[in-house]
């Protein structure tokens, strides 16, 4: 069973002339052999992006056997607690998006914990966009530090985290946070950046070279984390669709070969693509996925 736990399939919140690209159709028709999708929420004003948490529960409850949905909301609201509370009771939504860098805040401020509280309360995990904001030329990028997650991991061992983008540059940061951590986790979903999701959605970078953007954070990754399997398989679509990021996962050995590189045990590989998820969520009898805590 292969899970894409970083996906943006929207249909409202968003300009008309993108939601063709951001549409469920789109997404199952790139997806090669994904089989079910988390929608991540996104209720960021700075970018123009504010999809309503209603919105994202919708398109999972019309197909709950493929699609799983975390909603955002704004940790300075003083009613975000109960808003979550409301997203996971009522909406059935499993879990939570912030971004620091688009919502303008320090993951470490004590005005954020009443939200981490109700996240452990409800036993759901909570995603942070790290390092940079491509994006967006407001957002500040200093809210993005990965070691500031170290304070909320620290204070909250019981809240799972998931730092997405394996914190772009910062990936050692993030990676070093995973091995010291036992409740944080990561997603892969930076392809897009390396020149491998161009088909058509995908940023198109000047020089395609791999090795900076993926190659080498996965080498760290499987240099630093021995036995531990903390990298989850996201795509970030429409940046990078199903089939791209799948598809460059098993084209690493080769790669790795091509640049004198040592060999990545395809076990290791094969547990990011299906195994690895399984660590934050599990499956219902009826086919829903839901927090594996629940
Ligand atoms: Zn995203």
């Amino acid at each position: 069973m292969i899970i894409d736990t970083h996906a943006h399939i929207h249909t409202d919140g968003i300009e008309p002339g993108m939601k063709a690209r951001f549409s469920p159709e789109s997404y199952w028709r790139t997806r090669g052999e994904v089989d079910m999708a988390i929608i991540i929420g996104m209720m960021f004003k700075s970018i123009n992006f504010e999809i309503p948490n209603e919105s994202i529960a919708a398109l999972v409850d019309a197909d709950p056997k493929r699609l799983a949905g975390f909603c955002s909301l704004y940790p300075d609201d003083p009613d975000a607690p109960n808003k979550l509370r409301h997203c996971v009771r009522d909406l059935g939504l499993i879990g939570l998006k912030l971004s620091p860098t688009f919502q303008s805040f320090y993951p470490n401020d004590p005005k954020c914990f009443p939200l981490y509280k109700a996240c452990v309360e409800l036993a759901i995990p909570v995603a942070f966009h790290t390092g940079s904001s491509l994006m967006s030329r407001p957002a500040r990028i200093i809210y993005g530090d990965v070691k500031l997650i170290d304070e909320v991991a620290q204070e909250f061992p019981d809240l799972r985290i998931i730092v997405c983008h394996i914190g772009y540059s910062q990936y050692t940061d993030t990676i070093d946070l995973m091995k010291k951590q036992p409740n944080v986790y990561a997603d892969c979903s930076i392809c897009h950046l390396a020149g491998l999701g161009q088909d058509g959605h995908g940023q198109k970078p000047s020089v395609h070279y791999p090795y900076f953007h993926w190659v080498r954070p996965l080498l760290y990754n499987f240099c630093t984390m021995g036995d531990q399997d903390k990298l989850l398989l996201g795509t970030e679509y429409p940046s990078a669709s199903g089939k791209n990021i799948v598809d460059a996962l098993m084209a690493l050995p080769g790669m790795m070969e091509k640049m004198g590189l040592p060999p990545i045990p395809q076990e290791k590989i094969d547990n990011i693509i299906s195994e690895n998820w399984k660590r934050l969520f599990k499956l219902t009898g009826q086919g829903r996925l839901v927090p594996a805590l629940w």
